[in-house]
């Protein structure tokens, strides 16, 4: 599983550097996910490093962490670089959403006021087809349906992350938003379970989802 991020575009990294008057800045790099999507890594520091620079930010100090959204991993790789960390007026990160808040909660130890800027948009988590080749089917919603829907996950599929469809915009089994150009979610669903003789699932009433129980601060622990 790969976090998918892609480039946001230059102008609005650059716009959310002059906010905080960024003169000086440290760039710490995600070495996984976002290097096989190449918005981070190696590649991606040295891009924003020459970006930078050509913009008159001065780069402290530029790393390439393996783990940026391991607040451990992240403690250990800005401790090494503590003083440039200090000496700089913001961090910019090429990572996911986790990777930032990663930076924003160690953050508390060495400036708590320091910005912490994005250079990506995260978008899902990928299946792999191939190495630069993901696909959108989950968003980690909390409460997994797929034992009802023969394995198709509806919030990914479905444009509207309906729970019961199709709705009145398939055609032929395309769906309104595109354009018709994406199959319908929810005619996937339907034969799935058609060819597991499941038609039963699919006639199920499902009431509309509580996202209210799916998110908001959320936390998981293992013992
Ligand atoms: S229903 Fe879809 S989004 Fe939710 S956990 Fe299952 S696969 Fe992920
Ligand atoms: S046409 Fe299908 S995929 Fe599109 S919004 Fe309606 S149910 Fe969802």
């Amino acid at each position: 599983m790969v976090v998918i991020t892609t480039k946001k575009p230059e102008q609005e990294v650059f716009d959310a550097l002059d906010r905080y008057n960024v003169k000086k800045a440290v760039i710490v790099s995600c070495g996984t996910c976002a290097a096989l999507c190449q918005t981070g890594g190696t590649e991606g520091l040295e891009e924003w490093t020459q970006k930078l620079e050509e913009k008159g930010i001065q780069v402290l100090s530029g790393i390439v962490s393996e783990d940026v959204c391991d607040n451990r991993v992240m403690r250990k790789d800005l401790n090494k670089i503590k003083e440039e960390v200090a000496g700089a007026d913001a961090i910019l990160t090429l990572s996911c959403g986790l990777g930032i808040q990663s930076i924003v909660k160690n953050m508390e130890r060495f400036d708590a006021g320091k910005p912490v800027i994005i250079a990506n948009n995260t978008e899902f988590m990928g299946m792999t087809e191939r190495i630069g080749r993901f696909y959108m089917r989950c968003l980690g919603c909390g409460d997994c349906l797929l034992n009802e829907t023969g394995g198709i996950c509806p919030i990914t599929t479905c444009a509207k992350a309906l729970m019961n469809g199709p709705c009145g915009g398939m055609v032929e089994g395309k769906c309104e938003v595109g354009n018709y150009e994406k199959d319908c979610g929810w005619i996937l669903i339907y034969n799935r379970l058609k060819e597991m003789g499941r038609l039963d699932l699919f006639e199920k009433l499902r009431p509309p989802r509580d996202w209210s129980e799916s998110g908001h601060q959320r936390e998981v622990v293992f013992r």
